[in-house]
């Protein structure tokens, strides 16, 4: 099981790293990894088990936050009062495909588990995506996502091309976004 000690901080290279393409079938060792993934997510969003392991909550988690420079990322996002439309796979290799010209953005700003630090600012990002991925038996998705979990996996594909969630926050004025970008929890 994943832990907290298994999770690559910033600073290590693998974070800037451009990750490798992933083939089919999966190895035995990518679908551990695909299940790992997954499982630190799902442990993590358990209020008991997060306590019990010493865990920070995440949505997303991708393969070069634990080491592997490998395009894939577990990204779990559960239907929450029904403000946010649930999105949960093990997307591999991810392509975002279109998306939208109009930008949103976390009115809370964004976290990462290999980010220790706070850092302050909104996080400017394509409001809608088309994205095209694996599961992990290799079967092609395309799915369009908003808001929330457009953000995710945003969020997480930037991972897999060694971005950080920060690069994107403008550093003169890290609460200016361009008019027009929603705003959303
Ligand atoms: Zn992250």
């Amino acid at each position: 099981m994943i832990l907290m000690k298994d999770i690559v901080r910033d600073g290590d290279p693998v974070l800037r790293q451009e990750a490798a393409k992933v083939s089919f079938p999966l190895s035995e060792e990518d679908q551990k990894l695909a299940d790992n993934l997954m499982e630190y997510l799902k442990v993590s969003q358990d209020p008991d088990l997060c306590k019990k392991y010493g865990l920070r909550a995440g949505v997303g988690l991708a393969a070069p936050q634990v080491g592997a420079s490998k395009m894939m990322a577990a990204v779990l996002v559960p239907s929450e009062e029904g403000t946010k439309s649930p999105f949960t796979d093990v997307i591999i290799n991810p392509v975002i495909i279109s998306h939208s010209v109009q930008s949103g953005a976390l009115t809370e700003g964004e976290g990462c588990l290999s980010v220790d630090k706070e850092v302050p600012g909104f996080v400017p990002r394509h409001d809608r995506i088309t994205l095209r991925y694996q599961d992990t038996t290799g079967e092609t998705h395309k799915v369009r996502l908003k808001n929330y979990p457009a953000i995710v996996c945003q969020h997480e594909i930037d991972h897999l091309h060694g971005i950080l969630f920060y690069d994107h926050i403008n550093h003169d004025n890290p609460y200016e976004v361009d008019e027009g970008t929603i705003m959303f929890e």
